[in-house]
């Protein structure tokens, strides 16, 4: 018989559709059925339970966890220099600031005003990867609660994290990204320009960097003219 294909045999619209199958006559009891259930129940109250009794417990993500992105404090300063890297790369526009020299050193930036606004953020870790200080990154915080729009504008004071409290995190971005970009770009710590300012008051107590690069300038001339002697 040559099927017409404009009217299928079994069609869910049709009139004639057997919507339902014939039940047995155990079936029809429904009473083994409800013992199967009772029966799957009184098992799981023996199986290993996955759930936690929140708040009380709490979840302890791994390192690679993209919770609450926050600053990084360094010695109690911010590690942000506020060259706006992070603020470009969020997708919903979530971070704004304000770059601010500071008075005793002109090279040195750092962020009057930094801001995140967590009803726009998607945690999606862009400001991580894209900042160059390893200055902001994802914390294990998941806890966020707010009860107006203006309390999810986080601020410095509640951005700031100091890097002791996020050394598995950083250790994990050490180990990522240098893995991501092997030799060619080394995210490490003392690559920071505060590092340098550190370790220039380590090497050179009194000198800041602006000496130290005006030294370095100075070194390069004393090399050329010596060279035009020679
Ligand atoms: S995690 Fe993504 S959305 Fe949130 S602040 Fe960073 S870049 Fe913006
Ligand atoms: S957090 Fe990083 S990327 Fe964002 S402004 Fe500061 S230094 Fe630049």
């Amino acid at each position: 018989m040559q099927n017409n294909l404009d009217q299928p045999v079994a069609n869910a619209l049709s009139e004639d559709y057997q919507r339902e199958r014939t039940l047995s006559f155990l079936e029809k009891l429904y009473i083994p059925e409800i013992l199967k259930a009772l029966w799957y129940s009184f098992k799981q109250m023996f199986a290993p339970s996955f759930t936690l009794n929140y708040p009380e417990e709490k979840w302890s993500p791994p390192d690679i966890f993209r919770g609450r992105p926050v600053l990084v404090e360094d010695d109690g300063q911010e590690r942000c220099v506020a060259c706006g890297l992070c603020a470009r790369a969020c997708p919903p526009l979530a971070i704004s600031m304000q770059a601010d020299e500071k008075a005793d050193d002109p090279k040195e930036r750092y962020p009057n005003v930094f801001e995140i606004n967590m009803l726009r953020c998607i945690y999606c870790g862009y400001c991580e990867e894209v900042c160059p200080e390893e200055a902001i990154v994802m914390s294990k915080d998941y806890d966020i609660v707010f009860e107006s729009r203006e309390d999810a504008v986080y601020d410095k004071s509640r951005l700031l994290v100091p890097k002791e409290d996020l050394k598995e995190r950083l250790d994990f971005l050490k180990k990522y990204k240098n893995n991501q970009f092997g030799q060619f770009w080394d995210f490490q710590e003392e690559n920071n320009i505060h590092s340098v300012r550190d370790r220039d008051q380590k090497w050179n107590t009194g000198l800041s960097l602006v000496d130290m690069l005006e030294q370095q300038k100075k070194n390069d001339a004393s090399e050329a003219s010596s060279n035009w002697s020679v």
